[in-house]
Order: C-alpha cells, then sequence, then structure tokens
C-alpha cells in the first residue's frame, strides 16, 4: 500500500496531471469505462443489491455520464486564472485566484450507489488534476470488483487506483498522510476520518446521512395531492428501497388530513411497486443481513409494530422488506431517533403543519429538508428558520442532479460539498496571488509615522476614492 501511494506522489511531483490534456483524456477514458461495460455494472448493481438497469441507469450510469460531461464542458473556464480588483490605490497591482491541484487524495464510497458515489468524486479528483486513491465500499463487493478490475483498463494507473477491501484497509488508509481525504459514509466512521485527518492536518469532507424530513402541506387541488404522493413515492422506495442518504426518512402531516395522504401513498405504492411481499416488483433488495435485521429489529419494538397502517412483512431468505407506512411511532423509539436508510416510512401527525418547523429543529440537522407546500409565507419560514444541507420544495431527490447545486450537509449531516463545479473546488486550493507594481510608489504606507500619513492610510483603505469613481464610470466590480 505504501508503494502504491509513494508512486502517486511520485506521479503527482512530475507535474503530469496538472495539465489539462491529462485531465481530459483521463475524463474521457472514464466515460469510456462506463459506456463500454454498461451491461458489467448493471450486473454487478443487480448482484449486489438487486436494482432494476432502469434504476441503475437512472442513479448511477446516467448520473456519472452526466457529470462528466459536464465537466469536460467546462473544464477550461474553472482552470483560467479569475481577476480580482485589488485597492486602487495600489494601482497598477492586480488581483488573481488561481485553482491549483491539492495534490494525492484519498476517496472514501459508501456501498447504496457503488458505482456514482465513487466515480462522482473521483470525476471532481481529476477535473482538479490531483492523484487519488479510491476505496470503494467492501459490502458492495460485485461493484468493488469491477472497479478493482476496470479502473486500471481505462485510466492512468500510476494517478489513479482503486484499492479494495474492508474497515481494515481503511484504518490502513488513514494512518497514511493525504492532501485531502473525500469521505462518504456513517457519522461514526466519518469521526474516525476527521480524527486520523487531524493528525496530519489534512482537510476533509464528509458526506454523511441523518434523517430527512418531508413536511406535506395541505393542497389547494386534488391533483397537486397526488403528484405529491406520487413524489413522496417514487422518492422513498425508488433509489435503492430507500436505502440513500437523501431517502426520505419520516413524514410530517396535519392529524387532519394523515388519513387522506396514508391513503394516496397506499395506492401509489401498489401501483409503482405491486402488493404482497412475494409479488413486489421494481424494488432493489436489502444490503446485506446484518442491515436487514438491523431494519427489521426497527419494527420488533411492540409500540412500533403497533403503529404500522401499511406493509410490514419480510422475506429474510430474499433480503426484502415490504413498503412499509407507520403512523405515529414513539418519538423515542429506535425508529424515530436512529437513520432507517430502508423502506419504513413513519408519519408524523401535528395540529398545526407550522409546528413541523420546531420538530425539525429540535433533531441535528438533516442532510435534506423536502417541503410540499404551495404557501409563500411558510417556504420563507422554513428557508430562514431551519438549518440542513439542502432544502427541496415539491419535490423528491431531484436536488442530487443538478449540477449546479451544491451538494452536502451540515452540523451532524457533513462538512463541505461538492457536483458540478463545487467537486472542482473542493478538490483544489484557490491560490491568491497579488501582482504588485513598482511604481507609483507611495510613501504614505511606509513609518516613519505621522498624522498625516494615518489619515491618507484612512482614506485609502476606507474611501479608495478612486476605485468609486472608475465603479460610477462602469469600469470596475463594486
Ligand atoms: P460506513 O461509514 O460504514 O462506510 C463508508 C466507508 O468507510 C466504506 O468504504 C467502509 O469500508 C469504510 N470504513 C468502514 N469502517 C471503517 C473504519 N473503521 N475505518 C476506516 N474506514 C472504514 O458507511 P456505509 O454503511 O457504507 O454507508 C451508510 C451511511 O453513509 C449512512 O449513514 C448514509 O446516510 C451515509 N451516506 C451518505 C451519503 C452522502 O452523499 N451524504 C451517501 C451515501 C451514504
Amino acid at each position: 500500500m505504501e508503494g502504491s501511494i509513494a508512486e502517486l506522489r511520485e506521479t503527482f511531483t512530475s507535474g503530469r496531471t496538472k495539465s489539462v490534456e491529462w485531465r481530459k483524456k483521463q475524463l474521457k477514458a472514464l466515460l469510456d469505462l462506463i459506456n463500454e461495460n454498461e451491461d458489467k455494472i448493471f450486473h454487478a448493481l443487480h448482484q449486489d443489491l438487486g436494482k432494476h438497469p432502469a434504476e441503475s441507469y437512472r442513479d448511477e450510469i446516467g448520473v456519472i455520464q452526466k457529470s462528466v460531461d459536464f465537466t469536460l464542458s467546462c473544464l477550461d473556464k474553472w482552470v483560467a486564472p479569475n481577476k480580482e480588483n485589488c485597492l486602487l490605490f495600489f494601482f497598477p497591482a492586480k488581483g488573481e485566484v488561481l485553482s491549483e491541484p491539492l495534490g494525492v487524495v484519498l476517496i472514501f464510497s459508501s456501498w447504496n450507489f457503488p458505482i456514482s458515489l465513487a466515480l462522482d468524486p473521483l470525476i471532481g479528483a481529476i477535473s482538479a488534476g490531483n492523484t487519488a486513491v479510491l476505496k470503494p465500499s467492501e459490502l458492495s463487493p460485485a461493484c468493488m470488483s469491477f472497479l478493482s478490475e476496470t479502473v486500471p483498463l481505462y485510466l492512468d494507473n500510476k494517478a489513479i487506483k482503486i484499492i479494495g477491501g474492508g474497515a481494515d484497509v481503511g484504518q490502513r488508509l488513514l494512518e497514511l498522510k493525504w492532501d485531502k481525504i473525500f469521505f462518504t459514509g456513517s457519522p461514526r466512521v466519518g469521526s474516525l476520518v476527521m480524527t486520523a485527518a487531524a493528525k496530519h492536518l489534512t482537510p476533509v469532507t464528509l458526506e454523511l446521512g441523518g434523517k430527512c424530513p418531508v413536511i406535506v402541506d395541505n393542497f389547494s387541488s386534488p391533483s397537486k395531492s397526488k403528484a405529491a404522493a406520487k413524489r413522496i413515492v417514487g422518492g422513498k422506495w425508488g433509489p435503492c428501497t430507500g436505502q440513500a442518504c437523501i431517502a426520505i426518512d419520516y413524514l410530517l402531516v396535519e392529524e387532519k388530513s394523515a388519513s387522506n395522504l396514508i391513503e394516496s401513498l397506499k395506492k401509489t405504492i401498489k401501483r409503482f411497486y405491486g402488493e404482497n411481499l412475494k409479488d413486489l416488483k421494481n424494488l432493489s433488495r436489502i444490503v446485506n443481513k446484518h442491515h436487514f435485521e438491523r431494519i427489521s429489529n426497527f419494527l420488533k419494538d411492540p409500540q412500533v409494530a403497533a403503529s404500522i397502517v401499511y406493509g410490514g412483512s419480510v422475506n429474510e431468505e430474499k433480503l426484502i422488506i415490504e413498503p412499509t407506512i407507520l403512523l405515529d411511532p414513539p418519538l423515542d423509539s429506535d425508529i424515530m431517533t436512529e437513520e432507517i436508510f430502508g423502506p419504513l416510512l413513519p408519519i408524523i401527525t401535528l395540529k398545526n403543519i407550522e409546528e413541523s418547523i420546531e420538530f425539525i429543529n429540535s433533531k441535528p440537522k438533516p442532510l435534506v429538508i423536502y417541503a410540499f407546500t404551495e404557501n409563500e409565507t411558510f417556504k420563507k419560514r422554513i428557508l430562514s428558520e431551519t438549518s440542513s444541507g439542502t432544502v427541496t420544495f415539491n419535490d423528491v431527490m431531484m436536488q442530487f442532479i443538478c449540477d449546479a447545486l451544491p451538494f452536502g450537509g451540515v452540523g451532524q449531516s457533513g462538512y463541505g460539498r461538492y457536483h458540478g463545479k463545487y467537486s472542482f473546488d473542493t478538490f483544489s486550493h484557490e491560490k491568491a496571488v497579488f501582482h504588485g507594481a513598482f511604481f507609483p510608489e507611495i510613501e504614505p504606507r511606509y513609518p516613519p509615522w505621522n498624522d498625516f500619513k494615518l489619515l491618507f492610510l484612512k482614506l485609502a483603505y476606507r474611501l479608495d476614492y478612486f476605485g468609486l469613481i472608475l465603479h460610477m464610470l462602469g469600469l470596475k466590480r463594486p
């Protein structure tokens, strides 16, 4: 392992990965890898998680194709230095910001989207000109093998390496010195990552999880209520049967609207996924026995079991849990205090939907708050009175594939962000460059000090007169 990392550092020091041509060549090779191995990827995702090819395309292959295309189309613009204005008293001095690669970076990915969550950060690392180690999750072994075998056939393997393995391999990697660690996974391991990184003052990005709430307000028309139910059912169970960091964890709804909402959800579940455990279709399975037991144990609490209003059946042999709706399980039960990360959906009723703000604020900051509402004042209150990585109004999951928006958490749900230009920035250092000029030489900025010099400095800093005049003439940005 140490030898591989030394090779990556040697490659980085050679400067090869800094060239824009190298970056573009690797990104195009990554696109070839995805396009030429579509069937193998479908097969691996089916083996690990039982994903249907359409789901695999939507959530994994398509995400990477889109991300590479977007990066290739913007890379020249992103690497170009940004000219910045400086205090005009020092004219003609100039400032600029240069993005430089950080060096040798380590990427950890999780098992639920084992292709996209591994390759999407890698796109950022490559586009910024770094060398990288990617450690996929051992819990999706077919995808891990696919990446370990296929990536070296397409990408520069003196600059990009896949190191497979479990927690022991992760721990050994964390003992080494990196220039950046990008981690996708649980808050528990995220805290180990941060501790290890602190030893070398390594910057980290932590893409963690948590409980994402959905506020469901009352709608003025039945068609909007129906659309909301469709989006909730598609967003909760569609991507990896709820095993997603941005999956809906629980719903908040007014008491008087709960029964209509439940009926609408039930009808939609039957239409999208079928009825009865043995007839379910279009759903992926629980990743392994450990997670199957973790999720089914939520239902073993008698008070939680009593709150089931739909579903609840499980098939241990096939690792399938039926889409399950629960109405007002106890708020101190495990299902309401831990991240569910599976196909169970608690609904919590409130007297007034505006109480949802207080409810959400009583819990750790979520990765996403979803809110279905037409009430603009309520939307403003949600935005200004809550904190979360993202707020999505009237849809579920769609924020994830919008490259213009940063993706990441806040507080307990993570630190840092990526996607689109944000990925490039996450793996770059923005170097400030000041180009000083020898003329004019302005003496008042040096000692010996006197009152005149103090006055001069005050004017220079506070008023920036020349700048103001140029700004008024439209020649300088404010
Ligand atoms: P995890 O923390 O168990 O594992 C993540 C990675 O860390 C894996 O590569 C794993 O091998 C490695 N690892 C595990 N234990 C380790 C240790 N002791 N030392 C070093 N490395 C170790 O997480 P998971 O089970 O793969 O994923 C589930 C969690 O990830 C959920 O909390 C979910 O919300 C979160 N998640 C977040 C995002 C996001 O983008 N924010 C995406 C997917 C999953």
